[in-house]
């Protein structure tokens, strides 16, 4: 239901939070307005075959369960709009969204934008993206039974994936750019004591091989102290070098915490602002699964139901203190 030219939802991102908000939303009746993105589907379309994601029991291409997601929201009635937002406000309800000159409004906003694996830069890491190089070792790593793999990174992320990961490959390889690690010590500790891992340290990797057979072949370390360059044979290469939470539209008017992930209230999807609600890995530096962040579109779509709910038959917003001016 909309009021006048004002939506009752609009949905930031494409995402598998942001298309479980809009199916929620869409059978709700609230008619959402799912802006998604020109690159709509989040980091499932730099994944290959997705083995996790229950009811799929023969596994699915990334890229096709986004296409299922977005057919499943259109399907009750979702508005796509395969565009970027460029600006937010959400000082005052209805909040405010722009895409270039067209602005679109509305009384709850679901924030799904979602986060970006680094990446290292390399062209030929993009080009074998879903062919043995990755960014989840939770999603991956069962690909790789006993083949080589290497890890790129220093931090928390690559010393737990590399152990992880050695529960299935033959040899795994921690590829970190300086002599001393980012991670916890009892973490560095852990992955010392694992004698299938090997660190390469003062070094980063130079190029992925593989381009001509379509798949990882081998990864060229670099020294930095030396300039000398070392061929790893690998079956795959793990990025693991950190994430960015996508908040550049929310940034100054949402609370952050200190990596620059939307705070969310409680176990709800409330954020700082009353009617806004933040859902999927732009709260989530945690789980960082697609069926974390679909659970948590569902929430947020639940909360913002609610919420709408609330105030028409004005009654308090729960945890809600500004939401007077919502009204
Ligand atoms: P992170 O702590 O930011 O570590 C990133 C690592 O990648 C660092 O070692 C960094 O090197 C390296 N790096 C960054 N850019 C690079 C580049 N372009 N080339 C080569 N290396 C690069 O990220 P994270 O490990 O993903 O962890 C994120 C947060 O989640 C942290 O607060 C972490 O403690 C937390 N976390 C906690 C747990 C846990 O408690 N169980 C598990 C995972 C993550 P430098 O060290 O030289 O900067």
């Amino acid at each position: 239901m909309t009021a006048g030219n004002v939506r009752d939802v609009i949905i930031l991102g494409g995402g598998p939070a942001g298309y479980t908000a809009a199916l929620y939303t869409a059978r709700a009746n609230m008619q959402p307005l799912v802006i998604e993105g020109v690159a709509w589907g989040g980091q499932l379309m730099i994944t290959s075959d997705v083995e996790n994601y229950p009811g799929y029991p023969d596994g699915v291409l990334g890229p096709e369960m986004m296409q299922d997601f977005r057919r499943q929201a259109e399907r009750f009635g979702a508005e796509l709009v395969t565009d970027d937002a460029t600006r937010v406000d959400l000082s005052s309800s209805p909040f405010r969204v722009w895409i270039g000159d067209e602005e679109h409004r509305a009384r709850t906003v679901i924030v799904a934008t979602g986060a970006t694996a680094r990446q290292l830069g390399l062209d030929s890491e993009r080009a074998l993206q879903g062919r043995g190089v990755s960014y989840c070792a939770v999603c991956d790593a069962a690909f790789f039974r006993d083949q080589t793999v290497v890890v790129a990174g220093g931090g928390d992320s690559a010393l737990e994936e590399a152990t992880f990961l050695t529960k299935f490959a033959s040899k795994v390889s921690i590829v970190h750019r300086r002599s001393e690690f980012r991670a916890s010590p009892i973490v560095v500790d852990r992955a010392r004591a694992n004698e299938k891992i090997e660190l390469v340290l003062d070094s980063v990797v130079a190029e992925v091989l593989g381009i001509d057979e379509g798949r990882v072949t081998g990864v060229v370390v670099e020294n930095v102290e030396t300039g000398e360059r070392t061929t790893l044979p690998a079956d795959g290469l793990f990025v693991a070098i950190g994430h960015d939470p996508t908040i550049a539209l929310v940034r100054d008017q949402l609370e952050l915490d200190q990596a620059g992930y939307i705070v969310t209230r409680g176990k709800s999807t409330a954020t700082s602002v009353p009617g806004v609600f933040a859902a999927g890995d732009v709260q989530d530096h945690v789980y960082r699964q697609a069926v974390t962040a679909a659970a948590s579109g569902c929430q947020a779509a639940l909360d913002a139901e609610r919420y709408l709910a609330a105030l028409d038959t004005g009654e308090s917003t729960a945890g809600a203190p500004e939401a007077s001016r919502a009204s």
